[in-house]
């Protein structure tokens, strides 16, 4: 018989992505289905972005590869914005761009990992990291951190006994929009250089945050030159394209080099008139960004309210970043509803309710459910009192 490698054996499709798929499908056949699965900004690409790209099809700027980190251009576009963003003095030797942030990911597993290096991350984590550490033959200890913010300290990190590879922080968080301070990214970023360690800081939420809170980048703490701290960040959430795949990873040259020959043998480079539309994104005027966080903002605040009106469940550190909340609910909600894990309730709420939210389990944290805000507010309001309703029908 035929068999499949035990590598995809191993893996676990994307609950996220497997969650988006069943909504659009009972969308296509008729049902009215509210689909809060996806980190998706509801908003359209910038006009200007747009514009940039079909520039360079009429250019005809589409028949070569570009350099497998990247168009120089793009590159430099990134250490400008960093520059500007961060005050961070690096080069276009520190960038290699990827087809999306998730690819950036992907490849720094497979040029860190060794089967059996220990992988450190906070639960609950975004659902690729467990992927990846696993197709890179990484182990993960997944940490459930003792704050209720849930964030990764370094009173966790000194309980694991094994020997740390690499510490994963994302910050804005998804799934539960926490952002860590500066004080605690500089604490993980010492023990990680004590442990030598390495440390990848997703910053992908980064521009996204709310209410006043403050985002610290890494870069605004350490220079990336000879340093094990890497970033990862992309254009997918900010700018609205998550459609263009385009992300990157910012490191040392060593780093950089390793990801980019590997990246040779890959995609050989991002789609070109993608990265064609992401040097526009950042270069060009930001306005639109601000706009998008703002009504990100709006939403947050009244769907956190809304949310927690539900008799139940509830979100008990109100997120200040990223588009998600995470609400959890209550085991003799769970009981009364009929249904034994948050699996089988998010599976209930989609085809009685008809609205599309994830399970906890797929992120390390059973008990809970994710809703993407990233929605207009009248799809919101109606996403809750449908939620309110089903919960209602069973109390
Ligand atoms: N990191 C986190 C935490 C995310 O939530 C996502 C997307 O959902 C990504 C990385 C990947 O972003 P992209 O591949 O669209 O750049």
């Amino acid at each position: 018989m035929k068999t499949f490698s035990n590598r995809v054996n191993a893996i676990t499709a994307s609950p996220t992505l497997a969650m988006n798929a069943l909504a659009k499908q009972m969308q296509a056949e008729g049902t009215d289905v509210i689909n809060l699965g996806v980190g998706e900004p509801d908003f359209q690409t910038p006009k200007n972005i747009s514009d940039a790209a079909i520039e360079a099809i009429q250019a005809q700027k589409t028949s070569f590869y570009t350099p497998a980190s990247g168009l120089p251009a793009l590159k430099q576009a990134i250490v400008e914005n960093v520059g500007q963003r961060y005050e961070a003095g690096i080069t276009t030797q520190n960038v290699s761009v990827t087809t999306g942030a998730k690819l950036s990911l992907y490849v720094l597993m497979q040029v860190l990992l060794n089967p059996g290096d220990t992988v450190v991350t906070a639960a609950p984590e975004w659902v690729s990291y467990v992927e990846q550490i696993k197709l890179a033959g990484g182990e993960l200890i997944e940490v459930h951190p003792e704050s209720l913010s849930m964030k990764l300290t370094v009173s966790d990190l000194d309980k694991i006994k094994e020997t740390v590879k690499l510490v994963i922080v994302n910050s804005p968080t998804n799934p539960t929009g926490q952002v860590y301070s500066r004080q605690e990214i500089q604490d993980i970023l010492d023990w990680a250089s004590t442990h030598g360690a390495y440390v990848i800081l997703d910053e992908i939420y980064g521009q996204l945050v709310y209410n006043g809170a403050e985002f610290t980048s890494g870069l605004q703490l350490q220079p990336l030159e000879n340093s094990a701290m890497i970033i990862v960040d992309g254009v997918s959430k900010a700018y609205s394209m998550t459609g263009w795949r385009i992300g990157w990873t910012l490191a040392s040259s060593e780093i950089i080099s390793a990801m980019n020959k590997l990246l040779g043998h890959m995609t050989s480079n991002p789609t070109v008139v993608a990265q064609y539309a992401a040097i526009e994104a950042l270069s060009g005027e930001q306005d639109t960004v601000e706009k998008m966080r703002k009504a990100f903002e709006q939403r947050l605040n009244t769907t956190f309210e809304a949310v927690n009106k539900i008799n139940g469940v509830h979100v008990d550190i109100k997120p200040q970043g990223a588009f998600y909340l995470f609400p959890q609910v209550d085991e003799k909600l769970m009981k009364l509803v009929g249904v034994s894990n948050t699996v089988e309730l998010s599976t209930k709420i989609l085809e009685e309710a008809h609205v599309a939210l994830p399970a906890g389990e797929g992120f390390g944290m059973p008990g809970y459910l994710r809703l993407s805000y990233a929605k207009d507010q009248d799809t919101l309001n109606e996403a809750v009192l449908r939620l309110t309703q089903f919960f209602k029908k069973y109390t």
